[in-house]
């Protein structure tokens, strides 16, 4: 039997002034990539009037291509500090590999663990030894065992701030990226005490269907969401297909004040 299915109090995980879980909503968002500082202020711009409580952008990016864009680090960790403080709201940035686990924990609020990731054991055992919260996204062909098993890692470290996101799993269609996986957020919510998330962008791969894919996460019982956003998707430099524009993520964030409980 794992200590993540145990039957526990829902666990509150808290992110500085932010918390996730037992009733408290997290609605996180910002662009899949920190591609500079302008445009970090200017997605800033827009989310200060939103209820969002946890900012994203990736500084390491862990892409497919190796050819592709692989992220500012350090500086892009430089340049969410900035905007967090100024926002005074809270960031995640994702660790793809041990040796940044230290430069990420002296900059970040809160881990990211990828989906290419979920089961590098060793990644997990150190953000676990951190004491720092950690938002652990499914691997993209990991079953719900499998999911609670990599959280494993972390808790057997004695760290139970984690955060358990579903962002979509490989299916047979090619009309989508990935297929969000619905049915283990509805059953992790049951089977354990750790906060259950959703990333629809990831989960959908397309920009028209993630406000409805949000409201069904929600529905189905998910703590909070985690949606990329970028002010001009056609010119990102990664993930633009689905991330929201400012229009489409303020009407979310209309829809969001409306359904989710508590802010
Ligand atoms: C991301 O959040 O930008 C990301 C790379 O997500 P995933 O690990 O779910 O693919
Ligand atoms: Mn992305």
């Amino acid at each position: 039997r794992l200590k993540a299915t145990e039957s526990r109090e829902k666990k509150i995980v808290k992110i500085k002034n932010t918390k996730v879980g037992g009733g408290y909503f997290l609605f996180c968002a910002g662009p899949c990539a920190v591609e500079s500082r302008e445009l970090m202020k200017e997605i800033a711009s827009y989310l200060k009037s939103t209820p969002v409580n946890l900012i994203r952008g990736g500084a390491f990016k862990p892409r497919t291509s190796p050819y592709s864009f692989q992220g500012l680090g350090e500086e892009g960790l430089k340049i969410l500090k900035e905007v967090s403080e100024e926002l005074n709201i809270p960031f995640v940035t994702e660790v793809t590999d041990t040796k940044y686990v230290e430069i990420v924990a002296k900059y970040a609020d809160c881990f990211q663990i990828g989906s290419r990731n979920m089961s590098s054991f060793e990644l997990l055992k150190e953000v676990g030894k951190t004491g720092k919260p950690v938002l652990l996204k499914r691997g993209m062909s990991a079953t719900v065992d499998e999911f609670l098993n990599a959280a494993e890692y972390i808790l057997n470290e004695g760290n139970d701030n984690i955060i358990l996101c579903e962002r979509g799993i490989r299916s047979f269609d090619s009309n989508f990226r990935n297929i969000l996986d619905l049915n283990a957020v509805a059953y992790l919510k049951q089977k354990t005490f750790l906060p259950v998330i959703v990333d629809p962008s990831h989960g959908t791969g397309r920009r028209e269907i993630v406000e409805k894919l949000s409201l069904a996460a929600m529905a189905a019982g998910a703590d909070g969401l985690i949606v990329e956003t970028h002010p001009y998707p056609e010119e990102a430099l990664s993930d633009g297909f689905q991330s929201l524009n400012r229009k489409e993520f303020l009407s979310l964030s209309e829809k969001v004040k409306k359904f989710a409980s508590i802010f």
